[in-house]
């Protein structure tokens, strides 16, 4: 009990961004997630990584990156929770332990799958949010 009570809350000031990894089928949901893309690019102003059509570091599946700020998140993730479709998407903040960002922190939004912690680093440098590459025109 005393390691409860001496413990202080970490600080969401912590968080110096977040992405959101959607994940997708190559063989029957790429054009679910290419939809879920566009809607997203014309509606955020956020980063599209580039399409992963095989699995990389600890993603169990196919997936695209959405980096954003943290301004972004509050109408984001809400339209996320609502679009998402078939898709599963892993949100997750950014601090300075990915592999904790990644495992114990983040939210699934749609079927929870698995991520591969080990492939990720305890100790990073903080990851600001990157220049958006979307010019959103539409409201979400
Ligand atoms: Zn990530």
């Amino acid at each position: 009990m005393s390691d409860l009570q001496d413990a202080a809350p970490r600080s969401a000031g912590e968080i110096t961004s977040y992405h959101a990894h959607i994940y997708y089928d190559p063989a029957t949901t790429r054009p679910e997630a290419e939809r879920l893309r566009t809607w997203i690019g014309e509606r955020f102003s956020v980063t599209l990584g580039r399409w992963h059509d095989v699995k990389v570091g600890p993603h169990d599946q196919a997936m695209y990156q959405v980096a954003f700020a943290k301004e972004v998140f509050a109408e984001l993730v809400p339209w996320l929770m609502l679009n998402h479709g078939s898709l599963s998407i892993l949100v997750h903040p950014n601090t300075t332990n990915p592999r904790r960002d990644h495992l114990a922190d983040p939210l699934w939004i749609g079927q929870p799958l698995a991520v591969h912690g080990e492939k990720l680093p305890e100790e990073t440098e903080l990851e600001q949010a990157s220049a958006p590459n979307t010019t959103p025109h539409l409201r979400p």
